[in-house]
């Protein structure tokens, strides 16, 4: 990590081994991950802690958010075999909390919610013990598609809301702010049972107060558990950094957060959404 980075962005490298043998076997399935399609600052950490979240659908996305470092462009087909093997893989980590996520895949009519469903239902049948999170993209705010994944039960339901409304525009040209807290709504209103996940990222601009009126935002949507990191640019033809957020201003967000009622909070400079994602399921899941 750049060495012009603020000491709380330092971060020391783990075991070796662990990290080595958890990616033989997520390329021996030939696998993508978003912690390396993102570049993912946790990367090594979570990779030795025998854990990664798995990006389903390919490695192309068919949007172009300005921040993100996942490849853009024509997407292959789906993969038939991908829910399958993903479950053998999670199954040979001996994952306990499995984490989903996807590229955006506009060009397929239920924007890939059945290759979700199929996926979750693999992973369950193979490791019935394990938590099921998803991170989805909107689906286009598309009912039937959220529906499809709703009713696949997995234990949480993560759909990051990533910015505030103002900077929507230049940071997610494609996506719309309404659309993201809708979708976290419906979930909440269809399915109570499932925890309801969202993040941001700031850095990028936004004051406090914008980033609180997100948050009170997803509460009225129902979510139950927020994730909030710094913006790190993956290269130089994303975004620019406008702020590095002190850690005493992460430590504020959780604070207003959870006294608005979210049942958990990350927040600090290298949270990003599945950092942690098996501590804090464990959390909410004995809250209750
Ligand atoms: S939709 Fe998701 S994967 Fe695609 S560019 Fe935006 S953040 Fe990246």
């Amino acid at each position: 990590m750049a060495s012009d980075f603020p000491s709380w962005l330092h971060k020391k490298l783990p075991p070796v081994g662990k990290m080595i043998a958890t990616e033989e076997i997520l390329n021996r399935y030939d696998l993508h991950t978003i912690c390396e399609s993102a570049m993912c600052p946790n990367q090594g950490e979570c990779l030795a802690a025998g854990t990664a979240t798995f990006l389903i659908l390919g490695d192309r996305c068919t949007r172009n958010c300005r921040f993100c470092a996942v490849t853009k462009g024509v997407p292959l087909p789906p993969d038939p075999g991908e829910p399958e093997k993903l479950a053998r893989v999670a199954a040979a980590l001996e994952l306990r909390h499995v984490v989903i996520t996807s590229v955006t895949r506009d060009d397929l009519p239920d924007g890939g919610a059945g290759h979700f469903a199929g996926t979750i239902q693999a992973v369950r049948r193979l490791l019935p013990e394990a938590a099921i999170e998803v991170l989805t993209p909107d689906f286009k705010g598309l009912a039937q598609s959220i529906e499809t994944v709703v009713t696949a039960n997995p234990d949480v339901f993560n759909h990051n809301i990533e910015t505030v409304q103002r900077l929507y525009a230049v940071v997610r040209p494609e996506a719309d702010y309404r659309r993201s807290l809708d979708l976290l709504s419906y979930v909440k209103e269809k399915a109570p049972g499932i925890y309801t996940k969202s993040g941001l990222m700031v850095g990028l601009g936004e004051s406090f107060g914008e980033v609180a009126a997100v948050m009170g935002d997803l509460r009225h949507a129902g979510c139950d558990v927020l994730t909030i990191g710094q913006y790190l640019r993956p290269s130089p033809r994303h975004l620019a950094i406008r702020r590095f957020v002190p850690p005493e201003e992460f430590d504020a967000f959780k604070e207003r957060a959870m006294q608005i009622g979210f049942l958990h909070v990350e927040s600090g400079p290298l949270v990003r959404s599945s950092y942690h994602a098996q501590e804090l399921w464990y959390y909410c899941d004995h809250q209750h």
